[in-house]
């Protein structure tokens, strides 16, 4: 997509965000009656993220040329994602001890929300089994992320390994690769209705829980709120100017897409064929690079996330009048951050997880009620967080000696 074209969907897309809010609170028959376009647009991210995953990681993994740098890019890109996850997180419990918006709060309504319940007794370990999957073909089927991401990167590593033979799967997944991105330019081109359908049926939805953004929940949604936006406005692009090399107003402008993108649809996996042709195409970093540390990041580095269970569990222990010790907010701290990578990219997984970081410190489940009304919204904002700093991670992942010396682009 040209820059012109580029710029034009983008203030559509904001424009679209400020109908579908102004329209979905005043016209909510209308919003909701027109919600099924968000969804066709929904669909069609969702539709591509599959092949997307597979082909740009096999394709990046094998252009990395062999296992040594593969290893070390691998290093490296953890390291970004666990420093950065860290970074929040204790930015999330400086600002949550400061503001205690939970001091005087009710414990009024605590109940546990379907979707807790019904994944409450998973535990680390299981994610950890489900990196491996038995098939899949049904990983693919379900879209789970974090299966494919392994199966790719194996697959990817062992095809350069090969040498002739894996040359013309090679191409094929090359093939693929460009004609997916060529697929989520066209889709682009949909996301002003898009944005617009979406937002204005979640506001249609939630309207009465927009008076509880305002009070009882607000000075809790601030807290989080202010903690996204100083990891996301101070730290985050520091990294990416000392790192990145890049300069970050620009690189956020050029991100405008995807970011919008995520705060719509709350969905960092769905997001990603959107944050990945803005990284390669609008931010010119290397695509090797980017093919690998996007899809990985979706799903297991998220900053916001990480932020946002901290400070929610910190809120519901200064409802529930419990005074956490230094030691037990370093379990927060620990868990959250365990938390958020186990946290699939799509809406509300984080407060799923949560489970972990209440369990952690015997805070009772019933807690998550209580922030569960304004869910939705601290969901979109944490997911723009993600988004953004996975972006940044691959700016610099870009900027490693592994990546910038490399010469050796997909064997020929
Ligand atoms: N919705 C988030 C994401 O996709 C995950 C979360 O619930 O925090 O990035």
């Amino acid at each position: 997509m040209d820059k012109r074209a580029g710029n034009i969907v983008l203030y559509g897309m904001i424009l679209g965000a400020v109908f579908g809010v102004v329209g979905g609170y005043y016209f909510v028959g209308l919003f909701e009656s027109i919600s099924f376009l968000g969804t066709m647009f929904l669909n069609a991210l969702k539709m591509v993220v599959v092949p997307l995953i597979m082909a740009s990681m096999i394709v990046g993994v094998a252009s990395l040329g062999n296992v040594g740098k593969l290893g070390r890019t691998a290093g490296k890109t953890i390291l970004y994602y666990l420093v950065t996850t860290g970074v929040s997180v204790f930015i999330g419990l400086v600002v949550v001890n400061l503001f205690r918006p939970g001091d005087g709060v009710e414990a009024f309504g605590a109940f546990i929300p379907d979707l807790v319940a019904d994944s409450k007794e998973k535990t680390l370990i299981d994610v950890l089994v489900g990196l491996i999957p038995p098939n899949i073909f049904a990983a693919a089927a379900e879209t789970r992320v974090l299966p494919l991401i392994v199966f790719s990167l194996l697959f990817g590593g062992v095809l350069v390994s090969i040498g002739e033979k894996g040359k013309p799967v090679l191409a094929f997944f090359e093939g693929v690769n460009t004609a997916i991105m060529k697929l989520v330019t066209l889709i682009i081109y949909f996301a002003p209705v898009g944005v617009m359908a979406l937002i204005g049926g979640i506001v249609a939805k939630n309207r009465e829980t927009l008076d509880q953004l305002a009070s009882g929940l607000g000075w809790y949604a601030l807290t989080v709120i202010v903690g996204l936006a100083v990891h996301a406005v101070v730290i985050l692009p520091l990294l990416l100017w000392f790192f990145g090399k890049k300069r970050p107003l620009k690189y956020f402008v050029n991100m405008g897409q995807a970011l919008t993108t995520a705060f719509t649809t709350a969905s960092s996996s769905a997001t990603l064929p959107i944050t990945m042709e803005s990284v390669e195409e609008k931010n010119k970093i290397d695509p090797r690079a980017a093919s690998f540390v996007l899809p990985l990041g979706a799903t297991i580095n998220m900053d916001g996330t990480a932020l946002y269970e901290a400070v929610a569990a910190m809120f519901i222990a200064q409802i529930y009048g419990i005074d956490l010790s230094v030691g037990q907010q370093m379990i927060v701290f620990l868990t959250a951050t365990l938390a958020s990578v186990g946290a699939a990219g799509i809406p509300h997984a984080g407060t799923v997880t949560m489970v972990f970081v209440l369990a952690a410190v015997g805070l009772p489940l019933e807690g998550i009620g209580l922030i569960w009304a304004i869910d939705w919204f601290l969901d979109r904002c944490r997911t723009t967080v993600n988004v953004w700093g996975d972006s940044i991670g691959a700016a610099v992942i870009a900027q490693t000696r592994e990546i910038k010396n490399n010469s050796c682009q997909v064997p020929d």
